[in-house]
C-alpha cells in the first residue's frame, strides 16, 4: 500500500456520495451526460480569494495567473473576485478581455511573444511584461506603427529563487525575464522611447509550501525592485511580487501559512525604501487560487486482477490529468488524493491501483491506495485537479475526446 495526499477539507458527502458545490457526483455526471469531466467549485475559489485578502496587506492587489486554468467560466468567476488577470498568450488574453476585466488590469508575460501577440496587447491596452530587450524594441516599433503609447513593464530574472520551489523559474540562466544586471537599462530605454513604463514583474518560483522561503523571496524581491528603481531613476508604478504559493498534493505536505506571509509582507511594505514609496503592489497566483477547487471525475470501465493486484481501469487518464500521473513537474511519482466518489463514505476495504485508458504504463491515476471495494460503473474522483489539469495535459494523445468541464457553486 502507498499513501495518498489529503482530500481538501472543503469536500462533503451527500447520500454517501462525494458532492461538489452541493451536488452529488451522480447528478453532476448525469448533467454532463458523460464522463470524464472536470468540475470546478466557484465557492471554493471565492473562499480562497477571501482568505488571501484577509491575510495580505490591503494595499497588495491579487492577480489570477490564467495559465493554471484558462477555462472561460473560471476566468469570468475570478474576474469578479480579483484585481487583475495575468495572461501568457494572446489566446489567454482574449479570454481575459472577454471576462469583463478591464484591459489596464491585464498583463501579458511569457517568452516568445509573436509580433501579432504584441500588436493585439498594445491595441487592447494590456500591459506587456517584457521578457527581453529585443521584445521591448519590437513592441516599441509596433506601437509606433499603431500610434499607441504602449504599457510596458520589465520582467526581471532575479538572481535568487524561492527555496524549495517546485518548478525552477528564476535564479541563474533562464529563458524568462531580463537578467537583473540589464533590467534597469532596458527600463530607461523604454521610457526614453516613449513607453508608458508600468514597473517591474519579478517571479521567483512556483509550488512553494514553506512560508519562510516565500517571506525571504518577497523581501529579496522588494529589495531588488528598490535597487532597480534607483538605477532607472523613476518610481515604478507597479511592482508585481510574483507568487509561487503551493498547495499540498502529497502525503506529508502541509497547507501554506498565508497569515504569516501576509504579516511579514505588511511589515516589509510599512518600512519600504523611498524608491517604492509611490508604488502599487500585486501578487499573482494560479494554482493556490484554483487547484483545490477542481475535481476530475472518471468512471470505472473494467476491474481486473493481475498477479494478485487489483486494477481499476477508468475512462479517463493522463490525457486529461497529466499531473496526477506524476508526469508534470515531479521527479518521483506520488499519489494525489483520490476517492471512489460514488462510495465516498464507505469503509476502505482493499488496495487498488487506478489507471487510465491509455496504452502506456505512465497512465496511473493512483498507485496501490486503500479504497472501498469499487465495481465497474463506480465514479473515481481525483482531487487537486483545478490547476494544470485540462489544459496542461496531452489531450490529443491516443485520440480520446477531451474531458467535459463544468462550473458549480
Ligand atoms: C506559471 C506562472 C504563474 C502561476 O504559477 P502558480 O504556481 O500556478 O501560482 C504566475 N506567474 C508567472 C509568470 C508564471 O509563469
Amino acid at each position: 500500500m502507498k499513501p495518498m495526499g489529503t482530500i481538501p477539507a472543503d469536500y462533503r458527502a451527500i447520500g454517501g456520495e462525494l458532492a461538489v458545490g452541493g451536488h452529488p457526483v451522480s447528478a453532476l455526471v448525469a448533467e454532463a451526460g458523460d464522463t470524464p469531466l472536470f468540475v470546478y467549485d466557484r465557492a471554493i475559489m471565492a473562499a480562497r480569494v477571501a482568505a488571501l485578502r484577509a491575510a495580505l496587506p490591503a494595499e497588495v492587489a491579487i492577480h489570477y495567473a490564467m495559465k493554471a486554468n484558462p477555462n472561460p467560466d473560471v476566468v469570468a468567476a475570478f474576474a469578479g473576485l480579483v484585481d487583475g488577470l495575468d495572461v501568457a498568450s494572446a489566446g489567454e488574453m482574449g479570454v481575459a478581455l472577454a471576462s469583463g476585466m478591464a484591459a489596464d488590469h491585464v498583463s501579458f508575460a511569457g517568452p516568445g511573444k509573436r509580433d501579432r501577440e504584441l500588436e493585439a496587447a498594445i491595441a487592447a491596452g494590456v500591459t506587456l511584461n517584457l521578457e527581453s530587450a529585443a521584445e521591448g524594441w519590437r513592441a516599441i516599433a509596433i506601437a509606433g506603427r499603431l500610434g499607441i503609447r504602449p504599457r510596458l513593464a520589465v520582467r526581471v530574472n532575479p538572481d535568487f529563487e524561492i527555496k524549495g520551489s517546485g518548478m525552477r523559474m528564476g535564479g541563474g540562466a533562464r529563458p524568462f525575464g531580463v537578467d537583473e544586471a540589464e533590467a534597469a537599462a532596458l527600463c530607461r530605454d523604454m521610457i526614453a522611447a516613449g513607453a508608458d513604463w508600468r514597473g517591474f514583474h519579478i517571479f521567483a518560483g512556483s509550488q512553494a509550501l514553506d512560508a519562510a522561503a516565500i517571506i525571504e523571496a518577497q523581501a529579496a524581491t522588494l529589495a531588488l525592485a528598490a535597487r532597480l528603481a534607483e538605477e532607472v531613476g523613476a518610481l515604478p508604478p507597479l511592482v508585481n511580487l510574483g507568487g509561487g504559493f503551493g498547495i499540498p498534493y502529497f502525503p506529508s505536505e502541509k497547507p501554506l501559512d498565508i497569515d504569516t506571509i501576509g504579516a511579514a509582507l505588511g511589515e516589509r511594505l510599512a518600512d519600504r525604501p523611498a524608491a517604492l514609496a509611490q508604488s502599487a503592489f500585486a501578487i499573482e497566483l494560479g494554482r493556490w487560487l484554483v487547484g483545490e477547487a477542481g475535481v476530475y471525475l472518471t468512471r470505472i470501465v473494467d476491474r481486473k486482477i493481475s498477479h494478485g493486484e487489483v486494477f481499476l481501469v477508468t475512462d479517463g487518464g493522463l490525457h486529461h490529468q497529466l499531473a496526477a500521473s506524476g508526469n508534470f513537474g515531479t521527479v518521483v511519482r506520488r499519489n494525489y488524493p483520490v476517492a471512489i466518489a460514488s462510495r465516498f463514505t464507505e469503509e476502505a476495504a482493499e488496495v487498488a491501483s487506478i489507471v487510465g485508458c491509455l496504452c502506456t504504463p505512465l497512465d496511473r491515476l493512483a498507485e496501490k491506495v486503500l479504497l472501498p471495494r469499487a465495481e465497474v460503473g463506480d465514479i473515481v474522483a481525483v482531487f487537486m485537479a483545478g490547476a494544470y489539469g485540462a489544459t496542461a495535459s496531452p489531450s490529443a494523445f491516443l485520440g480520446h475526446p477531451p474531458a467535459i468541464e463544468m462550473m458549480v457553486g
